[in-house]
């Protein structure tokens, strides 16, 4: 009896042992897939929000670029791959490597040494000018121990362009006013000082007096005109308008400047309407006008043409037989202020900014502008309106 229940205690230790060996086994391969289920999904989780991360600094304008204790790239993102012209892998390489600028290096060492936010603007290197502002900040742990730095770049070339037009604008409008205030002052000086005794001297010198405060308010109304465009405060009051009738009455207000220099106006203009505000259209074919009768032959000819393009443009021109204008100017003669003979234009009351508000003033009616010249071969002054 004794060896049957030794074997069956044996065999049944045996059973026991391979059953706990296969429910060991079975618990282990559970475990082991429920974790490698748990440390998929986290892995997931983890790659999810760096996705994200990364979109989200993809998104930005600012350029980021992440540096770790050792100064090496750790990350960067899109915008600062652009503004730095950077190609292929840059994690892991030294700060310098990857922004080439020196002045960057010292930014990162001064917040090093200060431990606060740094902000510096700088101009990068190279043709066309591009300003960056660069903010440097150190990314430390609970204990204060540094664990990398943190630089952002946002482009300033925009606001620099904004500010540089400003400022050159002051010193124009400045200057221009100056000119004529200097004569009034010194007239009404010389004036005061004796010569209103005089009468023949004391009207010479009160219609001098006049004629600059003339060309002061036309100064003042088209800076007013300028303004009153570029800030978007224009209405357009857009009708249908009869192109060829609009530019017989005009005509017959300029007979009197025309007729002062010899000048014959001409009108080609079929039957034509055009879609425009009436009273902005007629500013911009007087500021032509005026222009080609001022600027053209004496005893020349002036005239104005229009045709239709493209089905649903209308082409309006305004042509003189007069020196015309040189390559650079007719690049140039759009530009506020611009004059290609500052006393000539001064002398006949020009302030710079005729051709300026015609441009603006065609835009504004979604069409564009141009000039078709050589020296010495007249000039013609185009530009495109809708169709009515
Ligand atoms: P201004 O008040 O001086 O006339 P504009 O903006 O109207 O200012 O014109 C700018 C400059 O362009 C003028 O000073 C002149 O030198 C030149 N210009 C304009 N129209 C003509 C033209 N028809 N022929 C030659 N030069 C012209």
């Amino acid at each position: 009896m004794t060896l049957p229940l030794i074997i069956l205690a044996i065999v049944a230790l045996l059973a026991l042992h391979f059953w706990w060996r296969a429910k060991l086994r079975r618990v282990r391969e559970e475990w082991q897939s429920e974790s490698a289920a748990r440390s998929s999904r986290e892995q997931a989780d983890v790659a999810e929000a760096g996705a994200r991360q990364d979109a989200l600094f993809d998104s930005m304008i600012e350029g980021v670029l992440v540096l770790d204790e050792t100064d090496r790239v750790e990350f960067v993102n899109r915008a600062f791959a652009q503004m730095f012209a950077s190609v292929g892998v840059l994690r892991g390489k030294a700060l310098l490597e990857a922004v080439r600028l020196h002045e960057i290096g010292e930014i990162v060492q001064r917040a090093h040494a200060e431990g606060r936010v740094i902000d510096h603007e700088l101009r990068l290197p190279g043709e066309p000018e591009r300003w960056l502002q660069v903010s440097a900040a150190v990314i430390t742990n609970v204990e204060r121990r540094r664990l990398g730095t943190i630089l952002v770049f946002h482009d300033l070339t925009r606001i620099k362009k904004l500010e540089g037009t400003r400022q050159e604008f002051v010193a124009n409008v400045s200057h221009e006013l100056r000119t004529p205030l200097s004569h009034i002052k010194g007239y009404a000086e010389t004036l005061l000082g004796g010569a209103k005794d005089n009468p023949e001297v004391a009207t010479r010198f009160l219609q001098t007096i006049e004629r600059n405060a003339e060309r002061l308010r036309l100064l003042i109304e088209d800076l007013l005109t300028i303004s009153e465009i570029e800030s978007g405060r224009v209405r357009l009051d857009l009708q249908s308008v009869a192109l060829n009738e609009l530019v017989d009455g005009m005509f017959a207000d300029f007979h009197g400047r025309a007729g002062s220099r010899d000048v014959k106006l001409a009108s080609e203009v079929p039957e034509l309407l055009v879609r425009a505000d009436a009273g902005r259209l007629e500013q911009v074919l007087s500021n032509l006008l005026d222009n080609a009768v001022k600027y053209g032959k004496q005893g020349g000819n002036v005239v104005v043409g229009a045709k239709t393009i493209d089905g649903n443009m209308v082409e309006v021109s305004v042509r003189d037989d007069g020196p015309g204008l040189s390559a650079e100017a007719c690049a140039r003669v759009f530009e506020r202020f611009y004059r290609v003979d500052k006393a000539r234009s001064r002398e006949q009351g020009g302030t710079g900014l005729g051709l300026s508000i015609v441009k603006h003033l065609v835009q504004s009616h979604g069409g564009r502008v141009w000039v078709e010249s050589e020296l010495g071969r007249g000039a013609k002054f185009c530009f495109t309106l809708p169709a009515a």
